[in-house]
């Protein structure tokens, strides 16, 4: 659908860096984008438009995953089997302890968002991992209201195919809770109609809350455990890891494998930080 971006901040800044890196992000003129989606609101005054962005459905491409991983030969998924601790042999991680016995691997990759640090725990160790709370809220309105993204403020408004309008999101820290509440709720309209005033004529049709794996400076955890021989991190993805994953799981696989790695692993090493 392509993204326009509202009153942006460090607008000077989106748009030197995407002329360093060849990107489609310009500026345009706050007109161009009221044509481009008529039901924006009026009190926005600058505009940047991102062509090729697009969006998923989460929830869909989380089903297409497990599909393709099922097509695969020697895939085994265990659903709704809690990991609670590791088995060692010495500094050797070879294994992980579940309420249906030990399942044992040669390598272990501990992939478990934000409560990753509690698991690494087990092994006395800090991971500054900790969950965020994001509420969001859905409404469904004609398949045609809204041609593209709009987002202002930190907060956006995402058409679905179907005319379903996604507006996320809120920051919380609560711990891991995943309540929705009435104050987000309110917080998240207000944002909505801001953006897009005709929303106060239409319901909100869903409200849920998710739990980020919240990270320092939201840098992912990528690599091997210091310390630890068949232990691995690809987690803390905080507010992008259905973004990164294709490019995470690449660089974490090269890592693993010893391959030439696509980007400098470096910043992304678990040594250091843990
Ligand atoms: C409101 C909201 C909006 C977001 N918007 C975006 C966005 O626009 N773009 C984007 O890229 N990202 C977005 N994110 C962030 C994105 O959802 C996360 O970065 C991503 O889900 C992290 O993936 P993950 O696989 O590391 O962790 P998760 O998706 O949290 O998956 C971890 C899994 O591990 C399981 N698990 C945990 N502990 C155990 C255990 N002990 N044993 C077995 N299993 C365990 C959990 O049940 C869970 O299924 C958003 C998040 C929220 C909440």
């Amino acid at each position: 659908t392509g993204l326009y971006w509202l009153d942006l901040d460090d607008e000077a800044a989106a748009l030197a860096w995407a002329e360093r890196e060849s990107r489609p992000l310009r500026a345009v003129d706050i007109s161009a984008a009221h044509d481009a989606v008529p039901v924006l609101g009026s009190g926005f005054s600058r505009a940047i438009y991102m062509a090729d962005v697009a969006n998923v459905r989460n929830p869909r491409l989380v089903k297409s995953l497990k599909a393709a991983l099922l097509a695969l030969p020697n895939v085994t998924i265990h659903e709704q089997c809690e990991v609670s601790g590791f088995v060692r042999e010495g500094e050797r991680v070879v294994g992980v302890q579940t309420p249906t016995g030990v399942i044992n691997g040669d390598q272990i990759v501990l992939t478990a968002g934000a409560w990753s640090g509690d698991l690494l725990k087990t092994l006395n160790l800090t991971l500054p991992v900790e969950p965020v709370k994001g509420q969001m809220i859905l409404y469904k309105c004609a398949a045609d209201f809204l041609p593209s993204m709009v987002l202002a403020k930190g907060r956006y408004a995402i058409p679905r195919r179907d005319g379903h309008i996604l507006i996320g999101s809120t920051l919380e820290h609560e711990g891991y809770d995943k309540t929705p509440t009435d104050i987000a709720l309110q917080s998240l309209k207000a944002s909505a109609i801001e953006l897009l005033p005709a929303l106060a004529d239409a319901e909100v049709v869903g409200h849920w809350a998710g739990l980020r794996p919240g990270s320092p400076e939201g840098v992912p955890f990528i690599g091997r455990v210091p310390g630890f021989e068949g232990l691995w991190l690809n987690c803390g993805h905080y507010r992008n890891g259905l973004v990164l994953a294709p490019a995470s799981c690449q660089l974490f696989a090269d890592v693993m494998l010893g391959r030439a790695p696509i980007i400098d692993p470096a910043p992304y090493a678990p040594e250091g930080r843990i």
